[in-house]
């Protein structure tokens, strides 16, 4: 897989490329300014047909927001999936404003503030315990609004998943109850006022390799397995995480999702269902779902030489799209998929350097990349940015105006 082959899932036309079904130019000018993030609808609803196709359909999909929480993007996405997991008040709000029922929302993250417990058991929503002190905090929060919280407990697993961008799962955590302690909290909460729905394990994000992720989730449903024998009630929630990858670089892969449909069914025929049939299995996604339906389009202000280098300076820049950059959890630089929007059908002419508009050297977006020859006005385009770009980016760095977004 190649930044070329990337670029190729899109289609363009008279050297535009084509975003929603419009050539970039005319998207540029419905959206009045530059830079802005489109999202592209029928790449988001393709991405949901073919996991719906791939995945037993006995799986249930939850988008994990965070990854995009545009509020239009969040709203297509809740006609699609079953599910939606947040991680903040505020993206609880966002979800609750969809037509997703409350039932169907769950809230992880560590540090859950008193305000937001109450909020989240208020509105009904299944709060996913990162430690026994938020159990206990959820406990105290139902008591005192006189409601019975649903919870399920989040394990930090006895093993970790290899070949993970970010893990988040396995030995030390801040996430999650270790899951050797379960068990004594699940006796705790056997005799408090809380509706213990099961358990929910995430290990690790931006994974590439089917094999891993099998052996991920069967470990998984074996650790699920054993401890559901210490829940007070029958398991109906068994989220098994998620970290399905996409390829940013090359000679990433894209994920074999075949072989993990493949391994799920075993998993829900042989283990799940057998043993915990009333369980909801739910495979939660973000990245997966929406990154590849994302382009990030900024404009070229100047272009230089200096010393044998040519720069195109864009007016966008790390302060909106942070990972395209480098420094958003990469332990080596390398360049996310680029082209020259206004330019698809040219050849490439040597390569050129795009750099942002912030004044310092981190602000690289493409790091002599071959692209078509570009000048003043063309527009850039940063692929696979529709997952952990604007919200993950620092975007009062510098104090330029924040992008636009749009759902095309
Ligand atoms: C961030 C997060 C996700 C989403 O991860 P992706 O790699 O974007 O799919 C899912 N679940 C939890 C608990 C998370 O924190």
């Amino acid at each position: 897989m190649t930044a070329r082959d990337v670029v190729a899932t899109w289609d363009h036309v008279g050297g535009q490329l084509v975003v929603g079904g419009t050539p970039l130019e005319r998207l540029a000018s419905r959206v009045g300014s530059t830079p802005f993030f489109a999202y592209d609808r029928a790449r988001i609803d393709g991405r949901v047909a073919t996991l719906r196709a791939t995945l037993p359909p006995g799986i249930h999909l939850s988008y994990a927001m965070k990854a995009n929480p545009m509020p239009a993007v969040v709203q297509h996405l809740a006609r699609l999936v079953d599910s939606i997991d947040v991680a903040s008040a505020l993206e609880m709000q966002t979800a609750l404003d969809t037509s997703m029922p409350a039932s169907r929302i769950s809230f992880a993250g560590p540090g859950k503030t008193e305000r937001e417990i109450g909020q989240a058991v208020a509105a009904g929503v299944l709060i996913e315990l990162e430690s026994t002190t938020e159990a206990r905090r959820v406990v105290a929060a139902g008591e005192r609004l006189g409601l019975r919280p649903r919870v399920a407990v989040r394990v930090n697993p006895d093993f970790a998943v290899k070949g993970s961008g970010m893990r988040m799962g396995g030995g030390p955590q801040q996430f999650g109850v270790d899951a050797e302690r379960v068990p004594d909290l699940l006796a705790e909460l056997g005799s408090a006022d809380v509706d213990v729905e099961g358990f929910h394990i995430f290990a690790g994000s931006q994974n590439l390799r089917a094999e891993i992720i099998c052996e991920a989730q069967t470990r998984t449903v074996d650790l699920v397995l054993s401890l559901a024998e210490a829940c007070p009630t029958p398991v109906r929630y068994v989220n098994l995480g998620g970290g399905f990858g996409i390829p940013y670089f090359e000679k990433d892969e894209p994920l074999d999702l075949t072989a993990i449909g493949d391994n799920l069914g075993d998993l829900l025929e042989h283990r799940i269902q057998p043993n915990l049939p009333e369980a909801r299995t739910v495979i939660e996604l973000g990245r997966y779902l929406v990154g590849e339906s994302g382009v990030y389009v900024t404009r070229v202000v100047d272009r230089k030489e200096s010393r044998g280098q040519v720069y195109l300076v864009v007016d966008g820049g790390m302060h909106h799209q942070l990972a395209a950059s480098g420094n958003f959890g990469q332990a080596i630089r390398r360049n996310y998929p680029v082209a020259i929007g206004t330019q698809m059908a040219e050849p490439d002419d040597s390569p050129v350097t795009v750099v942002g508009c912030l004044c310092t050297p981190l602000d690289l977006l493409g790091d002599k990349v071959p692209l078509p020859r570009a000048d003043i006005g063309d527009l850039v385009v940063v692929f696979q940015a529709g997952a952990y770009g604007l919200t993950a980016s620092p975007t009062a760095f510098l104090g330029h105006p924040a992008p636009a977004e749009v759902l095309v």
